[in-house]
């Protein structure tokens, strides 16, 4: 809280009273902490990645070219760091322009029928890379009023998600179907899971159950955040069930056109 106060005398200069205007600030200072922890995450996240390019850049440079083995391995690592950083700056750019455009977005009626097939044989062939069985039911003729893009990104960045937390002999199952308001999509996994108290946190940016190994699985610890801006601009919502050690179940409802 924060307290301006003012005396007020009379004629003849005594004292009679005070006006205090008590202002709550706690969301303001909320916001103010929030920007100030995202901008030390962001840079965080940056800087990780470019001290390790300098850092094999630098050992490179030094001599180390003489011996093609670690040359080659020191490149594969500047070429995956690379590419963390793009992803990065991908999602961080994504995430902004869903702040400062979340309105302009480009709505047409999407077949998500069809949307799915164009993703499924990908993530199949994703998923059988980790030995995750994968498999999709779909009814056909779904239509909402959305942004294409967005929502692949959406159904894309669960699937990816699913495969990144799930181990090899796992199940993932992308099922999408009408309830009476909601045009809804699941995507189960039977991987790690997560426990109920850091379920609330997962859709804040940065946030990571378990860093290292998020890291790991390229992950840049905003795909949850990103998902569920644009959950919010197309006026849908995101549910979370999960056990640990069991799987997930992630739900996503787009609102059926009126
Ligand atoms: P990341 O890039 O780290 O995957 P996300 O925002 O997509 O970032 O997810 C946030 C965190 O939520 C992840 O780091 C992971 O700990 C947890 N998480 C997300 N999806 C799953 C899942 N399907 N199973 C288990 N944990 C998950």
């Amino acid at each position: 809280l924060e307290i301006v106060g003012a005396p007020i005398f009379n004629e003849k200069n005594m004292l009679r009273g005070a006006v205090l205007v008590i202002y709550d600030i706690t969301e303001l200072k909320n916001l103010e902490l929030m920007r100030k922890d995202f901008v030390a995450n962001v840079s965080h996240e940056l800087k990780t990645p470019i001290t390790s390019i300098k850092g094999f850049t630098e050992t490179l440079m030094d001599g180390a070219m003489n011996e093609e083995h670690s040359n080659e391995q020191f490149l594969e690592i500047i070429y995956q760091e690379s590419n963390r950083l793009q992803l990065l700056v991908e999602d961080l750019l994504t995430l902004s322009s869903l702040e400062r455009d979340g309105l302009q977005l480009v709505i047409t009626e999407v077949d998500l029928s069809s949307l799915v097939k164009e993703i499924v044989p990908m993530i199949r062939h994703q998923a059988e890379q980790h030995q995750i069985e994968f498999h999709a039911n779909v009814e056909e003729n779904l239509f909402i009023q959305a942004d294409k893009d967005k929502v692949k990104q959406v159904i894309l960045n669960l699937l990816n998600n699913a495969i990144s937390y799930t181990p090899a002999k796992g199940e993932i199952t992308l099922t999408i179907e009408e309830t009476k308001d909601f045009l809804q999509i699941q995507v189960r996994d039977t991987g790690i899971g997560m426990s109920l108290d850091v379920l609330p946190r997962i859709f804040e940016r940065f946030y990571r159950v378990d860093k290292a190994r998020s890291r790991n699985t390229g992950g840049t610890g905003l795909g949850l955040a990103i998902v569920k801006h644009i959950m919010e601009v197309h006026g849908g919502k995101i549910t979370v069930k999960s056990e640990l050690n069991k799987g997930s179940l992630f739900s996503v409802y787009f609102p059926k056109q009126v």
